[in-house]
């Protein structure tokens, strides 16, 4: 119908650091529907210390992925919302094979516009040079890095400088990277096939 016909639904496709969080806000701005990012979510259910935050920080901060029933229906309430109608941005769902297969039945039952994909590629040793200088405030949920992107008045969304002061996210360990990028290569790139 004609509502769906203009809704947005896009999904960037990339390894952690690729940059897609940064597109996903541009894309958020410009075409005025929400991102949606479920390392976002689980990083705030773990800042409220909830249940379910507390279930997932191991497997997070070690670079592992988290199981796919808790992203899974982290995402069907998200694509509930009445503001997440007109479309989304995903990023960072799916990553796996069985999330990108529950999506597909979820746009399925919602009459949702089809997905379009962009992937956003970048070679892993730039990769391992962002996440190993990114820093991130537990504040204001402002990424940073420290020679790219140094925080600085103006550039933290939430927080003025001096109250917002970026740390090294525990996920951002030497050993945490190489089993992020172990995790995508193994569990996230045959997405790309799928796609
Ligand atoms: P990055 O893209 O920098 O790796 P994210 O913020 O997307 O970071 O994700 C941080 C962590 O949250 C992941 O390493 C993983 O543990 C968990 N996570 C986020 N999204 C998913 C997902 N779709 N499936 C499984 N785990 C996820």
């Amino acid at each position: 119908d004609g509502e769906s016909a203009m809704q947005h639904n896009i999904y960037l496709f990339g390894a952690p650091g690729a940059g897609k969080g940064t597109q996903a806000q541009l894309l958020s701005e410009k075409l005025g529907i929400p991102q949606l990012s479920t390392g976002d979510m689980l990083r705030a259910a773990r800042k409220e210390g909830s249940e379910l935050g507390n279930r997932v920080a191991a497997l997070m901060d070690s670079g592992q992925l988290v199981p796919d029933e808790v992203v899974i229906e982290l995402v069907k309430q998200r694509l509930a919302r009445p503001d997440h109608q007109a479309g989304v941005i995903l990023d960072g769902f799916p990553r796996t094979i069985k999330q990108a297969e529950a999506l597909d039945a979820m746009f399925a039952a919602t009459g949702r516009a089809p997905l379009r994909v962009i992937s956003v590629e970048v070679a892993f040793d730039e990769i391992r040079r962002r996440l190993a200088g990114r820093r991130w405030c537990a504040r204001c949920n402002g990424t940073f890095h420290v020679t790219d992107n140094p925080p600085r008045p103006g550039n933290s969304p939430g927080c003025d400088v001096s109250s917002c002061p970026p740390a090294v996210r525990p996920d951002a360990r030497p050993e945490a990277i190489e089993k992020r990028l172990q995790a995508y290569s193994q569990q996230t790139a045959p997405l790309m096939d799928y796609y």
